[in-house]
């Protein structure tokens, strides 16, 4: 299938896009070259009215994105502009980031559940590393005693996993085993979250790039085919029961060089086809010349079996 649509995109109004370029006129008029007929801009936004911001997501509130609307412009061709937003979905404490009624001012809200690089956020820690953070921050008490007990946590919490790992003799919980068990269980959370449920009856919802963890490589490949495909099959059925798209994300595909043989996401999304899950693509570009990777979604959609029938009804020409 030829894709002409591109639902996931950032521009500036994300604090992590860093293409000076990339103002909502220049991403549209982009989308307009690349030929296509929808085209749909969704920052990441945190609804102010849910507590629990991460500081990152704090300066992202709702009034802040709603203000993009007043730069597209009026002529787009014919292309379809959708208004829509990433939202957040905090597994660890089932935390929706974004009211179904606040939704409403969106014409679609992707809602991600894999942010896995959110530690502490989207996913808790394994014990393990908690345990080693508290040893950490003894250490530095003792070796510190003038630093405050806040700023020796604050210290100890700063270092990422993988700073943390020499200090730790062996790690006692297989890391790649509990992002696989998280990917699936978050999911499950997700669906059966009230607030969510009320979210897919309310607006079109997408889960942006579905059990797709954010840490790459092999790493990736490996967490993806380990997910137990019975819960996944559960997974699907339960988001075509709610109504709720998938976001057939272009970089969640690491099989770009053998033409998406063998790549593990093709078969998850496979799987969610034959449970009747219906389907946007997205580049999930932060830059003006990165909104050119959705040119990958014809081989994907073609990989995975994806025809114009498969797709989302808003989304159809
Ligand atoms: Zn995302
Ligand atoms: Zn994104």
């Amino acid at each position: 299938m030829h894709v002409t649509h591109d639902l996931h995109t950032h521009n500036l109004f994300s604090s992590c896009s860093y293409d000076p370029q990339a103002t909502t006129r220049n991403c549209v008029r982009k989308a307009m070259e690349l030929g296509h007929r929808v085209f749909g801009i969704s920052n990441h936004l945190w609804d102010e009215s849910v507590p629990g911001a991460s500081q990152w997501y704090r300066g992202q509130t709702i009034g802040y994105g709603l203000e993009l609307k007043a730069n597209i412009p009026e002529d787009t061709g014919g292309m379809k502009v959708l208004f829509g937003t990433e939202t957040e979905y905090c597994g660890m404490s089932d935390t929706l980031g974004m009211r179904a009624e606040t939704a409403r001012l969106f014409d679609y809200v992707l809602v991600p559940h894999t942010h896995t690089h959110m530690r502490g956020f989207v996913i808790d820690e394994t014990q393990d590393v908690k345990d080693c953070r508290a040893e950490l921050a003894a250490s530095l008490a003792r070796a510190y005693p003038a630093l405050s007990e806040a700023a020796v946590r604050k210290m100890a919490g700063a270092l990422k996993m993988e700073e943390l790992l020499p200090l730790m003799s062996q790690p006692q919980v297989d890391y790649e085993r509990y992002i696989t068990g998280f990917l699936l269980e978050s999911f499950w959370r997700l669906m059966h979250n009230p607030e969510f449920r009320r979210m897919a009856a309310t607006v079109p919802t997408v889960i942006a790039h579905p059990f797709a963890p954010a840490e790459g490589g092999e790493r990736y490949i490996r967490v993806v085919r380990n997910m137990d495909r019975e819960l996944l099959r559960e997974c699907c059925r339960t988001a075509a029961d709610l109504g709720v798209a998938f976001d057939v994300n272009v970089w969640t595909f690491p099989c770009r060089d053998s033409r998406y043989q063998d790549d593990p996401m093709v078969e998850v999304m496979r799987t969610a086809k034959e449970c009747g899950v219906r389907f946007v693509f997205g580049s999930d570009s932060h830059t003006v010349e990165g909104l050119e990777a959705i040119r990958q979604a014809d081989a994907i959609s073609e990989a995975v079996g994806i025809g114009e029938q498969d797709l989302a009804d808003w989304v159809r020409y």
